[in-house]
């Protein structure tokens, strides 16, 4: 009885592994599997300053993961960031963990140390014990913040104007600028031999006036920031009143130039159409203008004033305040971001100065436009032409013929509608056609700063 009770009991126990090898001989395999977890660390990080947050990502399709740990190492000392048991029941394949690495707080000072991450999958191999991957990463501890100091002094800026901000940085710094209000001018090296020195054109838009702050700050590649006040003096200015009458022979004139553009361009009468070009096509075409405008080349590329179109009558100044009417009654408010010079039709158009081209085609509201990057987030643009004579990333030189004054997209008559930005804020041009403005404001700046500024062009 006793032998058949045993008996019984192992042919149970056979069937159970039959059982299972048919079912589990796939689960077999998987445990004998030899490749180990894939990991991965984003962002990819080579230094670390007071914090840095990343995230450890391990995988193995395989078997799964048994184990994950990050630490970091630093002479004699070890930092465990985590040391992580994978529960089987989960039979986890993929594992992703935020860590914030305070290296401050774990007591590790300045210089190299190591990153490590480990881990481990579910297989059967290595005495049971899984197949392991090791990840080493030689990262830096870095606590101390940049240290900036200004080079150009007190900025002195007109509303609506512009200045030239040099300051120098005392390690190479990924992030760096000027920040007036809330729009921030990237700062770049390249206009002296010391490359750690930074500079960068800031203008204070025609509606920041008096107590905007503007700060000169850096963020270290170890992610330490610092941020010092920039001395300033801010002269206020008050902007002119216009008003334009919108008559209906000139909706007739200007809007098939737009039908195509304006949603239902059929079913809206044209006082409408004329509201969507004038609000949401300029907003659309102002987008174009900050993409076009985020970076800029590290050369100043000119030299001496600006030229201004010759024999030109201003017809709108800069900021001028504009109240649009129809029939007696007032229908939009817009600011007018240029100067609008008039001379005979179709008359050439010089380069304002020594440039780069960085848009030529047509724009919208401003027709066809021609863009020029001067360099350190100066630019010119010219709009409203009749013939573009030139093509994006074309090098042009001061007073070259870029194209012809006409009346393209929203312009009444032929004329040219003469613009200046720094970044993608659009700043008053009368600062640049003038000499003395020119050598108090920048000449002077480069040659104050006390550094070899860069030649050749
Ligand atoms: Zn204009």
């Amino acid at each position: 009885m006793k032998k058949g009770k045993s008996q019984a009991k192992w042919i149970l126990v056979l069937a159970a592994v039959v059982t299972l090898a048919g079912a589990g001989g796939w689960t077999f395999m998987t445990r004998l599997e030899g490749a180990a977890p894939v990991v991965r660390i984003d962002p990819p990080f080579s230094a670390v300053g007071a914090e840095r947050a990343f995230t450890v990502e391990a995988e193995d399709t395989g078997s799964g993961l048994r184990s994950l740990s990050v630490s970091l190492l630093q002479g004699e000392k070890t930092v465990v960031l985590l040391g992580r048991r994978l529960d089987a029941a989960a039979g986890e394949g993929r594992v992703r963990e935020t860590l914030r690495l305070a290296a401050g707080e774990h007591g590790l000072s300045d210089g190299p140390a190591l990153l490590r991450v480990e881990a481990r999958d579910r297989s059967w191999r290595h005495w049971g014990k899984g197949n392991p991957v090791r990840m080493e990463r030689q990262v830096r501890i870095d606590l101390r913040p940049p240290v900036l100091q200004v080079l150009s002094g007190t900025l002195n800026i007109n509303q609506g104007g512009c200045g030239l901000v040099i300051y120098r940085s005392s390690e190479p710094c990924p992030v760096s600028g000027v920040t007036v209000g809330d729009s921030f001018y990237p700062a770049q090296g390249g206009l002296f031999e010391d490359p750690l020195i930074m500079a960068t054109f800031v203008a204070l838009a025609y509606d920041q006036g008096k107590g905007t702050p503007i700060t000169v700050s850096a963020e270290d590649e170890a992610g330490n920031q610092a941020r010092i006040g920039l001395n300033h003096f801010i002269r206020p200015r008050r902007w002119r009143q216009d008003t334009l009458e919108i008559t209906d022979g000139f909706l007739t004139a200007i809007l098939p130039g737009f039908t195509a553009s304006i949603p239902d361009a059929a079913a809206r009468p044209p006082l409408d159409q004329f509201l969507w070009v004038n609000r949401e096509l300029r907003k659309a075409n102002y987008e174009k203008i900050v993409e076009l405008t985020r970076t800029s080349d590290n050369r100043l590329h000119w030299h001496d004033a600006f030229v201004r179109l010759p024999a030109a009558a201003s017809r709108a100044m800069f900021a001028d305040q504009r109240v649009y009417r129809y029939r007696g009654q007032e229908i939009d408010r817009q600011v007018h971001m240029g100067v609008d010079l008039a001379s005979l039709a179709a008359s050439p158009v010089p380069a304002g100065n020594r440039g780069r081209v960085v848009f030529a085609d047509d724009l919208g509201i401003y027709g066809k436009t021609v863009i020029l990057d001067h360099g350190f987030g100066l630019f010119s643009m010219y709009s409203h032409l009749s013939q573009i004579g030139v093509h994006a990333g074309q090098p042009v030189q001061r007073s070259a013929v870029i194209g012809r004054t006409g009346s393209t997209g929203l312009a009444g008559g032929d004329h040219l509608h003469y613009a200046m930005m720094v970044g993608a804020t659009f700043i008053n041009p009368i600062e640049w056609w003038d000499d003395h403005w020119i050598k108090d404001n920048v000449t002077d700046k480069i040659a104050a700063a006390g550094a070899t500024a860069k030649t050749g062009d």
